[in-house]
């Protein structure tokens, strides 16, 4: 039996990993992938340490720390956590059933995409989907947020900063971030809002250069060297809504010890209700949770 099965090798996996093996406790890494959306990302400027880091280089040289350490990884979708009798916990994939005295959940999000052609092409090629990760990158550009929640408004309230435009568009006939921040930002002469508006196509060569909206029907081109994505996210937690308590969009509720609703499981980093969903913050979560498992097994 493990002392600790961590699901999710993303930066808040690796982290309560490393905190876990150097308190001498027995550890299973199972992850889908390494590097979780950290090795999908060109460029990390805010990593404590690295003025300038490779996100899938980030990646490797935590999982051969925690090699180093003794921790076991596994490539696996964990698909089940049932509460044994005798206590502990087994944690199940399709084929294949470990068991632990303690979880650590980790599994991150999912960001929501635009669903239309040539995403792929440009994301990290002026298309991104965190403004706290690649927002300083387009000083002096002129830009497009998508999405008009809270999430979509601090976007544009911090690029409206740095840029000399900002076109800010949402799908419905309304905009829904909070009212302070909204009359802040109708007040600034660089923003012009769309509603009931989407972009329908991204253009370029290498880097995106110019959109196309539709806006109820009309449509209108624009030069932009940066769309900033900001319509949400989905935790990928509908196995676990029958074990742990969830929110609305899939987000393990915890409190700050990283403890869930059941005792025994522990979560962390993006997939958990935290507000910045930014590495270092995953990784601040992924060490709590591991240290209090650690006094979980302890009794
Ligand atoms: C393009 C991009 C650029 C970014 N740039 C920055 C940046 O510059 N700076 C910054 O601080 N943050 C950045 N972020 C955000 C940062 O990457 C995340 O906040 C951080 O990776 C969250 O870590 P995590 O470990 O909680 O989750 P994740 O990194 O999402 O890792 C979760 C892991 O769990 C695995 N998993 C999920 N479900 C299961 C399951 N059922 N079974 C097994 N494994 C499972 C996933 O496959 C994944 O490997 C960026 C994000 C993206 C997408």
């Amino acid at each position: 039996m493990y002392d600790v099965v961590i699901i999710g090798a993303g930066p808040a996996g690796m982290t309560a990993a490393i905190y876990c093996t150097r308190r001498a406790m027995k550890t299973l890494i199972i992850s889908k992938e390494i590097g979780g959306q950290v090795a999908r990302t060109f460029l990390i400027e805010n990593y404590p340490g690295l003025k300038k880091v490779d996100g899938v280089s980030l990646a490797f040289d935590m999982k051969a720390q925690v090699e180093s350490l003794g921790g076991e990884f596994l490539m696996d979708t964990i698909e089940k956590i049932e509460k044994l009798p005798s206590g502990g916990f087994e944690v199940s994939s399709t084929d294949r059933h470990y068991l632990t005295k303690t979880v650590v959940v980790a599994a991150g999000l999912v960001k929501k995409k635009l669903g239309i052609t040539n995403e792929e092409k440009y994301s990290g090629h002026g298309l991104s989907y965190c403004i706290n990760c690649d927002g300083p990158l387009f000083k002096g550009k002129k830009v497009a947020v998508v999405g008009g929640g809270n999430s979509g408004a601090e976007a544009v309230e911090f690029l409206t900063k740095i840029c000399p435009q900002v076109y800010w568009l949402e799908i419905t006939d309304q905009i829904r971030a909070e009212a302070v921040l909204l009359d802040k930002i109708k007040k600034l002469d660089n923003v012009e809002i769309f509603a009931q508006a989407k972009i329908i196509a991204l253009s370029g060569n290498d880097m995106l250069s110019g959109i196309v909206i539709d806006q109820n029907g009309k449509k209108l081109e624009k030069d932009v060297q940066g769309v900033f994505v900001e319509i949400g996210y989905q935790a990928q937690t509908d196995w676990l809504k029958n074990t742990l308590d969830l929110d609305e969009v899939g987000q393990i509720k915890i409190n700050a010890l990283g403890h869930t609703s059941c005792p025994g499981i522990f979560a962390a980093g993006d997939v958990t209700q935290s507000h910045y969903k930014q590495i270092v913050v995953a990784e601040g979560m992924g060490a709590i949770a591991a240290l209090e498992a650690y006094r979980f097994c302890r009794g």
